[in-house]
């Protein structure tokens, strides 16, 4: 990895009235990284990259990017980064190239590299559709055209696959995946997706309540867990209650509408004996049975299941 840093945070924090939205995050981000930052809803996401950006002050705490603060926002450093933000609102009545060409013109590049983002982006054959006729996921794929057309050294992006479909997804994985790797491009994004993280990412840092519980890469996460072994199976095969009562090491979870419907999951570092039992059982019917992931991280560092 790459010695010099791209972002260092310290200590960061940032209330909203009685909310502490951020609650001494620090971060190291160096250049040519991918890097992730996973949580639920109100974990404080986007609250931190925004106080990166520069879009947003903290109430304490150091942040530089790129060797500088992020605020003042020079012309210097705008030029340095790209910044996809949630809900991005387009000029209005002009199509997605001309969007993008404005974008373009802002940086003084020629037409033809916003055409190829568009390229890039598949957005080709939407090119001559007004903005507000664009589908979501279209819309989203444009506003990370605009936040990269200007090919910068880092990369912000806000739940970028939010709303995309599993296509586009994987297409803009690729995407994202090339500027990386061929064009060193540093990348900082936030998402709801275990498995984008997963994915795309050198590291991940797992945020809950305001802060950073871990951040490593999601390999390491994933060893240090020791080995959880998830199995799954219909509700109506074992009872949730008799799962709890047979398995005292395990951690049952229940997903049932009724006690007869959905899905009985049992994570367990003993498989072969949970196993062994549910095949006693006659039990295995449905069954499947997974290793771990970063659910099963997110599960543990914070003892509650991952609701996105
Ligand atoms: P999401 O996944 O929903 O985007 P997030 O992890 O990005 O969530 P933030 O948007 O940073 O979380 O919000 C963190 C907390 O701060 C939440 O409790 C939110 O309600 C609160 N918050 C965020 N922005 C504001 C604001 N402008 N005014 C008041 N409270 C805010």
């Amino acid at each position: 990895m790459p010695m010099q840093a791209a972002i260092v945070a310290e200590d960061i924090r940032k209330a909203y009235g009685p909310t502490q939205a951020v609650d001494g995050v620090s971060l190291t981000v160096a250049r040519g990284e991918f890097f992730g930052i996973l949580g639920p809803n109100g974990a404080g996401k986007t609250t931190t990259l925004e106080i990166v950006e520069g879009l947003r002050r903290p109430d304490s705490g150091r942040v530089e990017v790129l060797g500088q603060p992020p605020t003042p926002r020079t012309r210097g450093m705008l030029r340095r980064i790209g910044v996809q933000i949630q809900g991005l609102t387009f000029f209005e009545r002009l199509t997605a190239r001309e969007q993008i060409r404005t974008f373009a013109a802002l940086y003084k590049l020629p037409a033809s590299r916003a055409d190829e983002v568009l390229e890039m982006l598949g957005l080709t054959d939407k090119a001559d559709t007004l903005t507000e006729r664009l589908s979501g996921g279209q819309a989203q794929r444009l506003s990370i055209g605009c936040a990269i057309v200007h090919a910068p050294e880092l990369l912000f992006l806000d739940e970028p696959t939010a709303g995309l479909d599993p296509q586009a997804r994987r297409n803009l994985w690729d995407v994202l995946r090339g500027l990386n790797e061929r064009d060193g491009c540093t990348v900082v994004l936030t998402t709801h997706y275990m498995d984008e993280a997963e994915e795309l990412c050198h590291r991940v840092a797992i945020m809950d309540t305001g802060r950073v519980l871990r951040a490593d890469p999601p390999a390491t996460l994933i060893r240090d867990l020791g080995g959880v072994t998830r199995i799954s199976m219909p509700a109506a095969a074992l009872a949730a209650e008799q799962a709890r009562k047979l398995f005292p090491e395990a951690v049952v979870d229940a997903e049932e509408e009724t006690p007869t419907t959905g899905t009985l999951t049992i994570r367990t570092t003993e498989p072969a004996a949970v196993l062994a039992e549910l095949a006693a059982r006659d039990a295995l019917r449905g069954l499947s049975v997974r290793g771990t992931t970063l659910e099963d991280v997110f599960l543990s560092l914070t003892g509650r299941e991952y609701r996105a």
